[in-house]
């Protein structure tokens, strides 16, 4: 149980070196990241484009709620202020999955609900791990495959940009 998939996002300020800073912070566990994508904001508030990625994670020592606490400890350090529900942030840390569990409790749903809608999850995703399954919805290619053109359109890659190798 210590594999985990992790998204990660900004729109405020530095937006590049927010995400740099989350994947130094996460330190060897990080195994892969993927290439970085510029994102259309999701859920209908008005704010800058995102920069979005996805980064495949490793660590024996670590549990599901291990993941969230190191994730919203990457989010303090970026200043992350809690506004408005899908609003602008620093940094956005989303635990989509943990070695394939299901899991709910008070502050930590696995899979991510919303993972399966998302083409600034799924598409990074495929990149760095193109056989990947998204627990209970199928193959990350065939959930590519199947966004609505509208969705698919908003992330653009950025070749310019990178997170680094880890
Ligand atoms: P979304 O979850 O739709 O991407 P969001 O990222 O803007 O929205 P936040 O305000 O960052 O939402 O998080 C709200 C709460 O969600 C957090 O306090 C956290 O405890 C909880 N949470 C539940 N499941 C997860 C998960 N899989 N990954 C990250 N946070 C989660
Ligand atoms: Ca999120
Ligand atoms: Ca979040």
């Amino acid at each position: 149980m210590s594999t985990a998939v992790l998204s990660v996002g900004s729109n405020v300020g530095d937006r590049l070196a927010h995400l740099q800073e989350c994947v130094r912070g996460l330190g060897p566990a990080v195994r892969a990241v993927s290439p970085v994508y510029s994102t259309v904001p999701w859920g209908g508030v008005e704010q800058d484009d995102f920069l979005n990625a996805v980064l495949l994670v490793d660590d024996p020592t670590a549990d599901a709620h291990e993941w969230l606490r190191r994730a919203q400890q990457q989010e303090r350090e970026a200043q992350r202020t809690r506004g408005i529900r899908w609003g602008p942030r620093t940094l956005d840390v989303d635990i989509i999955d943990v070695a394939g569990l299901h899991g709910d409790s008070d502050d930590l749903t696995l899979p991510h609900p919303r993972a399966h809608q998302r083409a600034f999850v799924l598409v990074p995703w495929h990149d760095v791990a193109p056989d990947a399954v998204l627990p209970g919805h199928g193959a990350v290619a065939d959930l590519v495959a199947g966004l609505p053109a509208t969705e698919r359109d908003g992330v653009r890659r950025r070749d310019d940009l990178s997170l680094g190798t880890p």
